[in-house]
C-alpha cells in the first residue's frame, strides 16, 4: 500500500493556500492525525476549522476540492435568514452563525456576507409567519412586519399583487457560497490545518475504525473521523444513510438587469422569498453584477451527484421567467446569463443529520443540509466538533440518526 508522502500533502495544502496566491505552510505530518474530516463543503470545512481551533491536528480531505462545481456548497450565493416558523432550533443556529460569517467576510478581501436584508412575503395569514414573529420577538430580533402598502413603498420594483404582508429581516442577506468555503479552507490551512485532495473509499465493515483508505490506495490513520460528504454521504454509508438522505435536482437561473438600472442591485433589492404555500420561489439581487438570481425551491426529481444531467430544463426556465415577469415587471424578458443545476441532500423532513455512526463511536456523520444548510455552517461545525470530541453539552434530538425517516415528508422550510 503506497504511503501518503509529504509532497502529496504539501502540494494539496499549497493548492488551498494558492487561493490567494500565498505559499508554504507549517505542515505537521503525524503518522496518525487527531481528527480527519472528509468533505470540504460548508459543513466539513467549518467542522475542520472548529476542531483545529480546539487544538486538534486536523486533516481535511476532499475528492474534488473545496466548494467545487458539483458540491452543494459550490454555488454563487446562499441566503441567510432567521425566519424558520416554529423550527426555532434553526432560527438560533442561523443567528449564532452570523457573526462568524461577518468575521470571515471582514478578513476575506472580497465580501462573503452582503447585508441586503431578506423579505419573506405571504398571500395571507400563515402559521409559519405567526410562529416566526413570535420566535423573533422572544429573541429580540429586529424583524419587521410590513403590510402590502409598506412593501410597495419600500420595494417599488416588485409587484405585490395578491400579497397580504411580509417579514423583513434587515440584518440578514446573502453569503457568497463558493468564496466563503474556499476562504475558510485557506484560513484553516494558514492556521495549521492540513488539506488533501483525495477520494476516500467507503470504509469496510469492521469492529472499529482507526484508518480510512483513499481511492489511490493510501491509508490515513486518525483517532476521530467526521464524514461531511453532502449528497455523496449515502454512497459512503449505504447501509446507514442510504435510505435516509434523498438528493434532489434543483435548478437556479441568473438574469441580466436592464442597463443602467440599479433597482435590482443589492442597494435596493433585498434577498426575497415568496412563501407560496411552502413551495418557495426565492432569489437575490444582482450581487457583484453576476445576475439577478431566481429559483424554485420545490424538490426536483432525485439525482445521482456523479451522473445526473446538469443541463437546466426549458420548463424550469419558462417557469421562473413567468414568475419573474409577474413579480418583477422590470425584469420581464431579461436575458438569462447563467443557469446551474445543483442538488439538495434532503432528510425526510428537512432536519440535519449530525450524529455518531451507530457502530463506530469515533465517527461522526454530518449532512442532510436539505436545501437550507449553508447559513448554519459555523454552528453545524461547532456542534459536530464538540460531538466528535465528546464535549457537546446537550445533543439536539432532531439531529440524531434515529430521528431520520425513510419517507420524504418535508416540514422544515
Ligand atoms: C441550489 C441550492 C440553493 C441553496 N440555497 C440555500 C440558501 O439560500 N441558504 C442556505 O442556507 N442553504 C442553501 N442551500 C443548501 C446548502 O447549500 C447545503 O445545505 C450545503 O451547502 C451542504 O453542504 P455540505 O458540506 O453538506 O455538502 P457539500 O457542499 O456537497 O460538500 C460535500 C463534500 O464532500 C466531498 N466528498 C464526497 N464524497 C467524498 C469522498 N468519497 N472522498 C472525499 N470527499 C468526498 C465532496 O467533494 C464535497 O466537496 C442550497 C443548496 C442548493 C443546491
Amino acid at each position: 500500500m503506497p504511503k501518503l508522502t509529504r509532497r502529496s500533502l504539501i502540494a494539496s495544502s499549497t493548492a488551498a493556500l494558492a487561493l490567494d496566491g500565498s505559499k508554504g505552510s507549517g505542515l505537521v505530518l503525524p503518522d496518525r492525525w487527531d481528527c480527519v474530516v472528509v468533505g470540504a463543503g460548508v459543513f466539513g470545512a467549518w467542522t475542520a476549522e472548529r476542531l483545529r481551533a480546539a487544538g486538534q491536528r486536523v486533516l481535511l480531505v476532499d475528492a474534488w476540492g473545496a466548494a467545487h462545481a458539483r458540491s452543494s456548497s459550490g454555488g454563487e450565493s446562499r441566503m441567510t435568514r432567521t425566519a424558520y416558523g416554529a423550527d426555532t432550533v434553526y432560527t438560533e443556529m442561523a443567528w449564532h452563525s452570523l457573526p462568524y460569517w461577518q468575521a470571515l467576510s471582514d478578513v476575506a478581501g472580497l465580501p462573503i456576507f452582503h447585508r441586503t436584508g431578506v423579505l419573506f412575503f405571504f398571500e395571507s395569514e400563515h402559521p409559519y409567519a405567526t410562529a416566526t414573529m413570535a420566535a423573533h420577538r422572544a429573541m429580540n430580533l429586529s424583524t419587521q412586519l410590513l403590510d402590502a402598502r409598506q412593501m410597495a413603498e419600500n420595494f417599488p420594483q416588485m409587484d405585490f399583487s395578491g400579497i397580504a404582508f411580509g417579514l423583513y429581516e434587515p440584518k440578514l442577506g446573502a453569503l457568497m457560497a463558493r468564496r466563503a468555503v474556499q476562504t475558510l479552507v485557506d484560513r484553516f490551512v494558514r492556521g495549521g490545518g492540513s488539506y488533501l485532495k483525495a477520494k476516500i473509499i467507503p470504509p469496510a465493515p469492521a469492529k472499529t475504525l482507526d484508518a480510512i483508505q483513499t481511492a489511490a490506495g493510501d491509508t490515513i490513520r486518525a483517532s476521530r473521523f467526521t464524514f461531511a460528504c453532502g449528497p455523496w454521504l449515502p454512497k459512503l454509508f449505504p447501509a446507514v444513510v442510504g435510505s435516509r438522505i434523498f438528493p434532489t435536482r434543483q435548478e437556479v437561473f441568473f438574469f441580466a438587469p436592464p442597463a443602467g438600472d440599479d433597482r435590482f442591485g443589492p442597494a435596493q433589492q433585498p434577498g426575497w422569498a415568496d412563501f407560496n404555500g411552502g413551495d418557495l420561489y426565492y432569489g437575490f439581487p444582482d450581487l457583484e453584477s453576476r445576475g439577478f438570481k431566481i429559483a424554485f425551491d420545490k424538490h426536483g426529481p432525485s439525482i445521482d451527484p456523479d451522473k445526473g444531467d446538469r443541463t437546466p430544463s426549458p420548463e424550469g426556465l419558462a417557469d421562473v421567467r413567468a414568475y419573474m415577469a409577474r413579480r418583477f415587471p422590470g425584469m420581464a424578458g431579461a436575458q438569462m446569463v447563467e443557469a446551474r443545476v445543483c442538488q439538495y441532500e434532503n432528510s425526510a423532513n428537512g432536519d440535519f443529520l449530525i450524529d455518531r455512526h451507530p457502530t463506530w463511536p469515533n465517527v461522526v456523520l454530518v449532512g442532510a443540509g436539505s436545501g437550507h444548510g449553508f447559513k448554519h455552517g459555523p454552528e453545524v461545525g461547532r456542534y459536530a466538533a464538540q460531538l466528535s470530541l465528546g464535549t457537546l453539552a446537550s445533543p439536539e434530538p432532531r439531529f440524531s440518526l434515529a430521528s431520520k425517516g425513510t419517507v420524504q415528508d418535508r416540514s422544515v422550510h
